[in-house]
């Protein structure tokens, strides 16, 4: 027996152990005629739930019946948004509980899109379709690309209208998480708790995800260096994969080390560092090529909120609290070389490998080369007739080069290129595929579109014939992507 309707849950709300101050009892409101339209069986088993019976019931994915167990509340936090904080709190999601999985691991169950909070401030407390169904896509994607994210386990319709710019058909969002503690949470906490709510919540998240420092001499600083690891190997992830996140405030930095939050993201076709999809953020602040000090400045303000847990005088934290940040930079830069190493498979380390990664990437910006594919078609060998970039005498220099490298090194050709296969993407979720797909799906009903590009996205280094239409190049038209959808 699980829970008396067998349906699987085993929920637990342990962050309600918290001060009150982190959250507020919130229910999800009613929604008229719910509708499952996206399921996640894979999931669903890895969280022990029944999905034969769950499927049948849309009313829990909307927020209309809680499951067992589920004492629903939404989280507190502040962020700094494009560089000013803000207090801001769930405004249109709560918290149905933490499931716990057969494996043992604890997950965060949230409906997005669930009504009005005590944090809605002046909005709806709802979402529409479109964006609930690319969030879904997208981090169901990211997963595929082995980038740490938060997952997406249903989208129900409401059959409710909500008003943006146009009258759009509403949805909720199930989405699972290690958790949705944020720089911000922190944040918010130093600036409305009491030293005792800040510590509360240090230990409550140290003890949740980074148990193994629980017992070191300065805890806190050990709890800061990790979260910093995390962040600086996700970011430079980001960068491998040509990730553009788009909000990047600390609001929507986890603690985890997870991706949240996909609002205006999108994935990079053409490289440019300076690419932003994002119709907010008019000054670039978020572009592709400055994610990787975004991250720094975000763990500079997580470092400030702790600066009074670390030592007893906060002037005395100053200087180990910059320090700490100051390994970020080097982090990031660290692993971003090593992930773009192995995306050229040079396996042994050389002193002018940023040079000649560099180089090719000054190439690729000069002649416009999709990102994706230009390392999809290193990977295969298969240099492009048509490929101003490939036709260049620069970039055969470079490739002479390269090969040299590639043939100089210990390991083979061979074990050079399966390398590269499994750290180059066949493909991503390309934004003109994606709209397609939303498209149909919201507009029409259809989801076939949606369900075959999330099938080709379940494992982007299959290399597969039917993943080859997704390859294409978008038409050539600038591409926008929306916040507070
Ligand atoms: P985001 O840009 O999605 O990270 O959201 C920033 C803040 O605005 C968060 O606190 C959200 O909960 C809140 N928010 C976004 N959309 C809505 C909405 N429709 N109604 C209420 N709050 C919202
Ligand atoms: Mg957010």
């Amino acid at each position: 027996m699980t829970d008396k309707h067998q349906q699987g849950w085993q929920l637990e709300n342990t962050y309600q152990h918290l001060p009150e101050l982190f959250y507020s009892p919130s229910e999800p409101a009613e929604v008229e005629h719910p509708e499952l339209v996206v399921f996640n069986e894979k999931i669903a088993a890895e969280l022990g739930l029944d999905s034969t019976i769950l499927k049948e019931k849309p009313e829990i994915f909307a927020g209309n019946h809680l499951p067992d167990g589920s004492k629903p509340i939404a989280q507190a936090y502040a962020g700094h948004q494009f560089g000013y904080f803000t207090m801001l709190g769930d405004g249109r999601a709560v918290l149905l509980g933490e499931q716990l999985t057969p494996a043992g691991e604890r997950y965060d169950i949230q409906l997005k899109g669930s009504g009005r909070t005590p944090y809605s401030r002046g909005g709806d407390g709802r979402a529409a379709l479109g964006p609930m169904l690319r969030e879904y896509l997208i981090s169901e994607a990211m997963h595929g690309l082995r980038i740490p994210t938060s997952r997406s386990l249903a989208v129900t319709t409401t059959a409710e209208e909500i008003l943006r710019e146009e009258a759009l058909p509403g949805a909720v969002l199930t989405r699972v998480a290690k958790s949705h503690i944020r720089v911000g949470t922190f944040q918010y906490a130093r600036q409305q708790g009491s030293k005792a709510d800040l510590q509360a919540l240090a230990d409550y998240t140290i003890n949740r995800h980074y148990p193994e420092i629980a017992e070191d001499e300065n805890r806190y600083l050990s709890f800061l260096y990790k979260v910093i690891e995390k962040q600086a190997a996700l970011i430079a992830d980001w960068q491998m994969k040509g990730f553009i996140h788009g909000v990047m405030n600390t609001d929507n930095v986890t603690i985890s080390g997870q991706t949240i939050d996909y609002g205006p993201c999108a994935f990079m076709d053409r490289y440019d560092p300076k690419t932003v999809f994002s119709s907010i953020d008019e000054e670039g602040r978020y572009a592709y090529g400055n994610q990787p000090g975004i991250g720094a400045w975000n763990m500079a303000r997580f470092a400030e909120s702790l600066l009074i847990l670390m030592e007893d005088e906060e002037e005395a934290a100053i200087p180990k609290a910059k320090e700490a940040v100051e390994t970020y930079v080097k982090l990031v830069e660290g692993y971003w070389l090593d992930g773009m190493r192995l995306k050229l498979g040079m396996m042994d380390k050389g002193e002018n490998d940023k040079k000649l990664i560099q180089h090719l990437l000054n190439l690729m910006q000069q002649y416009q080369a999709d990102f994706t594919n230009t390392f999809r078609s290193l990977t295969l060998e298969q240099l492009e007739a048509d490929s101003k970039l490939f036709q260049s005498d620069a970039f055969k220099k470079w490739y002479q080069e390269w090969q040299d490298k590639l043939n100089n090194q210990s390991p083979s050709k061979e074990t050079a290129h399966q390398l590269m296969k499994q750290h180059n993407p066949s493909i991503i979720p390309r934004n003109y595929l994606v709209e397609e797909a939303l498209t149909a799906a919201s507009r029409e009903q259809n989801y076939q579109p949606f369900h075959d590009l999330l099938t080709a996205l379940e494992d982007p280094y299959a290399y597969t014939k039917e993943q080859e239409k997704y390859t294409a190049t978008p038409p050539n038209q600038p591409y926008q992507t929306f916040c507070g959808t």
